[in-house]
């Protein structure tokens, strides 16, 4: 059973009055990323080049080089008026891992060296990811590797409510849909869309 009080965003039923989050810091969704990837937008790597100083388009090209890699992404789009939407597969950016956990470069000692330019999906998680609050299976399976998740099903930790879970989950959606446009635009070519980006940047598979 879903809620569907704002156009893009679904809440499950059993989040429909709000979520409780408090994260322990405990490092568990910086590393182990084999089934997931860490989605950087165009402000998330603005944000983390000012933070970490980096400037020019040849600096910019050596931190693509060292953290970044090409990732499989996909949208639902319906175009204004048209009956039917489809799903979209292109490709966008996210975080190379490091070590034989696949762990974040920016994960230091458990801790997050990046913290206050971290990119929104780290900074939005979990009450602005749209599949985890519409989902309570998501949710429980995500909960098997993070503590604060556990303490959340048990109604523990600081309280979201439903107004804040929307205005986060609007600002995922909205961001995604944007990028998904704007490469719809450069007929979904990445490095069109980010011109700092060496040719050979490392690729998930096709
Ligand atoms: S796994 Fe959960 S508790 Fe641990 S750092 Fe990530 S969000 Fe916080
Ligand atoms: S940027 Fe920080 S919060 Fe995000 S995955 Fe890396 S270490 Fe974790």
């Amino acid at each position: 059973m879903t809620d569907s009080s704002s156009n893009n965003v679904q809440l499950a039923k059993k989040f429909e009055n709000g979520v409780y989050f408090t994260c322990e810091m405990c490092g568990s969704c910086c590393r182990g990323f084999k089934e997931g990837e860490v989605y950087l937008y165009q402000d998330d790597i603005e944000k983390l080049a000012n933070h970490l100083n980096i400037k020019g388009a040849s600096r910019l090209r050596e931190f693509a080089k060292k953290y970044l890699k090409v990732v499989n992404d996909s949208f639902f789009w319906k175009e204004p008026g048209a009956e039917r939407g489809k799903t979209y597969r292109f490709k966008n950016l996210g975080f190379r891992f490091t070590g034989e956990d696949e762990q974040c470069h920016f994960l230091v000692d458990n801790k997050c060296t990046v913290h206050n330019a971290r990119p929104f999906q780290c900074r939005a998680f979990p009450i602005g990811w749209n599949m985890l609050i519409n989902s309570v299976k998501n949710f429980r399976d995500y909960s098997k590797k993070c503590p604060a998740l556990q303490n959340s099903l048990e109604n523990k930790g600081k309280f979201y409510s439903r107004e804040e879970i929307i205005k986060w989950a609007n600002e995922e959606y909205e961001m995604e849909r944007d990028f998904f446009l704007l490469m719809k635009k450069h007929h979904f070519n990445i490095y069109k869309v980010h011109k700092f980006l060496p040719k050979d940047l490392p690729e998930l598979e096709k």
